[in-house]
């Protein structure tokens, strides 16, 4: 994607959305408010802010949980699309990283356990110490809004080449077990067919 973005980094703005108007989209995309998405929305937004503009950026989460959804309605970056790559380490972080030039520079974001103090909710959800049901949502939201984007940190990084170039799928073939295409770097016959078995 091109950033045509980084002039809108105004306080408490997401990526040129109001909190209330990113509450709404989550709403709308993810089903449910979910906490992790609306710190997610602030991540996006800062990672936007300090990248430079009129380049081409592409973006990794380190997590599956909430983070790609974040990237996915604020980036034309999408998983479908290839823009977006999950390293699944479950850390709460995510980069916007310069595709076509080498060094990959990016912006890594991730949320700060050292910066969060001051907000106990937000501790709380995050280090998973209540029980859902215990969670004060609107005490939680409300940090949220406030905390804006003084929980996060901003490093540097650069990504390795391998890992931005885009994944070649190889040739397709028909599995003689089931009879349905499968890559044939995959082996003799496709991976399910080799036990990995979703479906009962
Ligand atoms: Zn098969």
């Amino acid at each position: 994607m091109s950033i045509e973005s980084a002039s809108r980094c105004g306080p408490g703005e997401i990526a040129g959305h109001s909190f209330d108007e990113f509450r709404e989209m989550i709403r709308q995309f993810h089903g449910s408010e979910a906490p992790g998405l609306l710190i997610g929305g602030f991540m996006v937004a800062l990672a936007l802010c300090n990248v430079e503009e009129g380049k081409f950026y592409d973006a990794i989460c380190e997590t599956r949980s909430c983070l790609p959804d974040a990237v996915q309605l604020l980036t034309p970056c999408t998983t479908g699309n290839g823009w977006l790559k999950i390293v699944p380490f479950g850390k709460f972080a995510l980069t916007l990283y310069d595709k076509t030039d080498e060094p990959h520079k990016g912006v890594r974001v991730y949320l700060d356990a050292g910066k969060l103090k001051d907000w106990p909710e937000i501790y709380a959800w995050f280090f998973k110490l209540k029980p859902k049901a215990e969670q004060d949502r609107a005490k939680l939201t409300e940090e949220i809004r406030q905390a804006g984007t003084s929980i996060l940190t901003v490093t540097r990084v650069s990504v390795k080449d391998e890992f931005a170039k885009k994944a070649h799928k190889g040739k397709t073939g028909v599995c003689p077990q089931c009879g349905e295409a499968y890559p044939l770097k995959d082996g003799e016959t496709c991976l399910a067919c080799q036990g990995n078995m979703v479906y009962v």
